[in-house]
């Protein structure tokens, strides 16, 4: 399965080859749809069937192998048969709002000190859960610092490291939550020039400049070290 979306996350459409289709889901031999994970939400879209016809794609997953996408159907469409050429088309509007603050997490993660023990991103909003005991950073000041890596206009560049590289600077490793994935021989990062690196099979965007303004609208505090940071765009 060739997953377009790892080097190129702004493709919106492919052609591909419907590989397997049962009641989980369909399976082609090339996708644009990016399956869950990472605390991105599987991308929405259609396929349109060569000989005429589309069918909705509510949710993509990740399959039982690895590399394996799976698209999830409308509930009652009838399934394309195995070797049915498709144009797999993905709902850019959605993807690119997720891209955006997938990207903008990752600056949070510049702005606030501490651990990530927890993160989600949904349409038009994200929270990342920092490990914070001493200090008890305001929704202002965490606004400002966010919208000035913004307007900075940072490149944003996903990249290969080795594992050995990788374990040679732990403090690569931001996240508690999700762990890198280990003994393949190398790990992606993403790689926010002079501002973050961290490792990460996400989709974003190029420049922080496309996020556009965003506000944190909520700080929380789960139990004595968490807080919730919430941020949502300013449009
Ligand atoms: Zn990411």
């Amino acid at each position: 399965m060739e997953q377009i979306f790892r080097d190129n996350a702004y493709e919106r459409s492919c052609e591909a080859t419907v590989v397997a289709a049962d009641e989980k889901g369909i399976r082609l031999d090339r996708t644009v749809f990016y399956p869950m994970g990472g605390g991105q939400p599987g991308d929405q879209g259609v396929l349109r069937l060569a000989g005429g016809g589309e069918l909705r794609i509510v949710d993509t997953r990740k399959g039982e192998e690895p590399e394996e996408v799976v698209h999830v159907p409308a509930a009652g469409a009838p399934l394309p048969a195995p070797g049915a050429r498709v144009t797999a088309e993905i709902d850019w509007q959605r993807r690119y709002r997720l891209m955006r603050m997938h990207t903008c997490l990752h600056l949070l993660c510049a702005v606030v000190p501490g651990e990530v023990t927890g993160g989600q991103i949904s349409d038009g909003k994200g929270r990342l859960d920092f490990n914070l005991p001493d200090t008890k950073p305001e929704k202002e000041q965490v606004t400002a610092g966010l919208n000035r890596l913004i307007e900075e206009d940072h490149e944003v560049r996903p990249r290969w490291i080795s594992d050995r590289e990788l374990a040679a600077n732990p403090g690569l490793v931001r996240t508690m939550s999700v762990t890198p994935p280990i003994g393949t021989g190398s790990v992606r990062v993403l790689d926010i020039e002079g501002v973050d690196l961290q490792p990460c099979g996400g989709t974003h965007v190029r420049r922080t400049g496309e996020i556009g303004r965003v506000k944190v609208t909520k700080i929380e505090s789960k139990g004595r070290q968490n807080r919730r940071f919430v941020i949502e765009f300013d449009d």
